[in-house]
């Protein structure tokens, strides 16, 4: 065994997280892709079959009341709330997050005082957010001003609305600061609003603590979820009574069953509902959230950070200077939980990883994307994937 075989073996014997892994469906495949699509705890399927053949099947339509349906979005968005830093009652969960994004856009324009017509986007933006605030722009009035978000304290004026930025760059990996651009956008006067998608599960977001006023974020990623599964919408509490949504639909209505013809909000983040509830994605996310129970995300990140340590040490170790660099930033205090790296010829190289079961992703044309999930992802698994790419590499060059 090498020296970080014996290390990642040791690492991983000091674990306190790693029994978790063995609450997931995982083969002798290292993955890395749980930024992209979270593994499947293994109790959820059997969780599915009960809400398929009892709730469904024999109760019917009154699973609606009698298995706790329709209270659900509510339900599983006070299950996410310890995990972002909220308290319970700000969270909903529902539709995707291109719709969330829309609807915390549109309803922050209307929370921002009067008159203001930017909304500030993070440059880099996954691209859904930046099209779908482009249009809610267009709707509302008001002009898209990118801005990389280390730049948006010098964007932000008496114009500005609503800054729409990442946590965590999907590309990159680099952690945006959080709690400073939300009080540099409260100090212009606007609103922030949060995409989530790459930091939640992964690392504290303190949603509370640092003031944010809306967020989104998707539940299929470090989450687990599973594929599609719904994505959630913060709306803090001292906002709830002025949040106007453009997408007013009936189960966000005070007395959804009255069904009168106008509209009246319910109270709370209730407010940020739009139609039926997508029950059997919903109810895999609420019970793949049992993986979280007793698990506090400090621990979480402090496996992220000395994972995705190890593994770029183990990288620089085994793959030649120059072949490939990393994009993620090394300084913790900006770093999400991948690790990214630029390398030419990305495309065959990641086919060669997963045909030799290092499982990561690619961002075209030349990044080769490696997520840590720390409830499953070990100190092994990040030598042997490095060590699968030096051997890739090698390969590639002869
Ligand atoms: C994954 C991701 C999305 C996905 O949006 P969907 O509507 O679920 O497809 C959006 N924004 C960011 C930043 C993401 O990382």
């Amino acid at each position: 065994m090498s020296d970080l075989q014996e290390r990642a073996k040791a690492l991983d014997t000091a674990d306190e997280l790693a029994p978790l892994r063995a609450l997931f469906t995982l083969d002798d495949t290292v993955y890395l892709d749980g930024n992209s699509l979270g593994a499947l705890p293994r109790h959820v399927p059997a969780r599915l079959q009960e809400v398929l053949t009892r709730e469904w099947g024999e109760l019917r339509i009154r699973s609606w009341d009698e298995s706790g349906w329709w209270t659900a979005p509510e339900r599983v968005g006070d299950r996410i709330a310890p995990i972002v830093g909220a308290a319970a009652g700000q969270i909903v969960v529902g539709d995707s997050t291109s719709v969330n994004v829309f609807k915390a856009v549109v309803a922050a324009t209307r929370l921002a005082p009067e008159g203001r017509d930017e909304i500030l986007v993070d440059a880099d933006t996954f691209p859904t957010d930046g099209y779908i605030a482009e249009s809610a722009a267009r709707m509302t009035g008001h002009r898209i001003v990118p801005v990389a978000p280390a730049d948006v304290p010098d964007a932000l004026g008496p114009r500005t609305a609503v800054a729409l930025l990442n946590h965590v760059d999907y590309r990159s990996g680099r952690l945006h600061d959080l709690p400073g651009l939300t009080a540099a956008v409260h100090a212009a006067g606007g609103i922030a609003v949060w995409d989530l998608c790459h930091s939640a599960g992964a690392l504290p977001v303190g949603l509370d603590r640092h003031g944010v006023d809306l967020a989104v974020g998707c539940t299929y990623k470090y989450l687990n979820g599973g594929p599609g599964s719904p994505a959630y919408l913060y709306v803090a509490e001292r906002h709830q009574a002025d949040f106007d949504s453009p997408l007013p639909g009936w189960t966000s209505h005070a007395d959804p069953f009255a069904m009168t013809p106008g509209y009246a909000p319910a109270d709370g983040a209730v407010r940020g509902r739009v139609g039926t509830p997508d029950i059997l994605s919903m109810l895999a996310l609420e019970a793949s959230l049992d993986v979280w129970d007793g698990v506090g995300v400090e621990a979480v990140r402090a496996k992220s950070l000395a994972l995705t340590d190890f593994f770029l040490e183990c990288v620089a170790a085994y793959v030649p200077e120059g072949r490939v660099t990393s994009v993620t930033p090394a300084a913790h205090t900006e770093r999400g939980s991948q690790v990214a790296l630029r390398c030419e010829d990305a495309e065959p190289v990641m086919s060669a990883l997963i045909a030799r079961g290092v499982v990561g992703d690619l961002r075209r044309p030349d990044v080769l994307r490696f997520g840590f999930t720390p409830l499953y992802v070990g100190f092994a698994d990040a030598e042997r994937a490095a060590r699968a790419l030096s051997d890739v590499l090698a390969r590639q060059a002869a």
